[in-house]
């Protein structure tokens, strides 16, 4: 099997990282912390101390990082002198970033691959970490036909369903659609479980009602928001992430910045990002993004 550069090994790099090993690929990792990439190492991972080093040897490059800064940065370079990793790779190295950012910074990086001959694919994720420890994820994939063959090769290791969207960059641009939806229906799911909370239901029970009515949805099924209801829930160990709120007012703000270079209508997507602010101003930014359900909770 082919070695595997994976660099970001926070919530879902980890576990990304895990199934590539458990699969039989040689797996090199790095991230600036240098704990989260150690876990890795009793379960065959190769540590490496810096992006130059990760890259040694390897096939293929998998990035999982934060936000756009990130990956450009980690890409292209930074100006503290950091040199990017179009300029480490080797010629044939193939790239694909699995990080949720902006269509523009994943365009800029796949035509500057381009440029130096390289072959670079975006390619986010939904499923959450539960997906990613099942090696159930979908993944987006954004660039050519030739590039989205190659990616499918290594991402059906780690992913169940992998659609090729179309061009560098509309890979991104579907994740941002789904997750303007998904902040949407976590508001809308945190929002009804209160009210009949405050009129007296068992959360267990409207849950269980809604899931076979038309309110059923991915965040009631899946991640219910109201601790106790779902016992593998975030919500029911103390709203540890998972996916962190500060990311979904990332995601939400990503939506918002498209939805104004296509001069789109978003009321929905933009009220939920203002929730997020709001409830990531008041210290819950490092909690799941489910917590948003504390924003409508009594205090007394
Ligand atoms: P995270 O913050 O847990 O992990 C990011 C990791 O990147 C951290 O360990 C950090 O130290 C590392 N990192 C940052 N800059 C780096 C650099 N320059 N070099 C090396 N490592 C660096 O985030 P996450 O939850 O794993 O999410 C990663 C991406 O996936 C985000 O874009 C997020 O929006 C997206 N995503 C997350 C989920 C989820 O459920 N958590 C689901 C789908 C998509």
């Amino acid at each position: 099997m082919s070695t595997i550069a994976f660099i970001g090994l926070g919530n879902m790099g980890s576990p990304m990282a895990e199934n590539l090993l458990a699969a039989g690929f040689s797996v090199q990792v790095f991230d600036l912390n240098e704990s989260a990439a150690k876990k890795l190492e009793p379960l065959g991972a190769i540590v490496s101390a810096s992006l130059e080093d990760v890259v040694k040897g390897a096939s293929t490059v998998i990035t999982m990082l934060p936000a756009g800064s990130h990956v450009r940065a980690v890409y292209l370079g930074d100006h503290h002198g950091g040199i990017g990793l179009l300029n480490l790779v080797c010629r044939n190295t193939f790239l694909i970033d699995s990080s949720t950012i902006d269509p523009d910074s994943a365009r800029l990086v796949a035509n500057e691959a381009a440029n130096k001959g390289l072959q670079f694919v975006d390619a986010p994720v939904s499923g959450g970490v539960a997906g990613a420890k099942a090696a159930s994820l979908t993944f987006i994939v954004g660039g050519t036909e030739a590039a989205f063959g190659k990616a499918h090769a290594i991402l059906q290791h780690v992913g169940k369903n992998i659609f090729h969207a179309g061009h560098a960059g509309d890979g991104q641009m579907a994740k941002i659609c789904n997750n303007l939806m998904l902040g949407i229906l976590m508001s809308g799911t945190c929002e009804a479980l209160n009210l009949g909370i405050d009129n007296g239901l068992d959360p267990k029970v409207l849950s269980n009602i809604m899931l076979q009515s038309s309110g059923r949805n991915w965040a009631l099924e899946l991640y219910n928001p109201c601790p106790g209801v779902m016992e593998n829930a975030p919500a029911s160990n103390n709203y540890q992430p998972g996916f962190m709120s500060k990311l979904m007012l990332k995601d939400l703000g990503l939506g918002m910045d498209a939805a104004i270079q296509s001069q789109s209508s978003i009321p929905m997507g933009t009220l939920a990002r203002n929730l997020y602010a709001f409830h990531n101003a008041n210290g819950n930014e490092e909690l799941d993004f489910s917590s948003l359900f504390k924003f409508y909770q009594r205090q007394s």
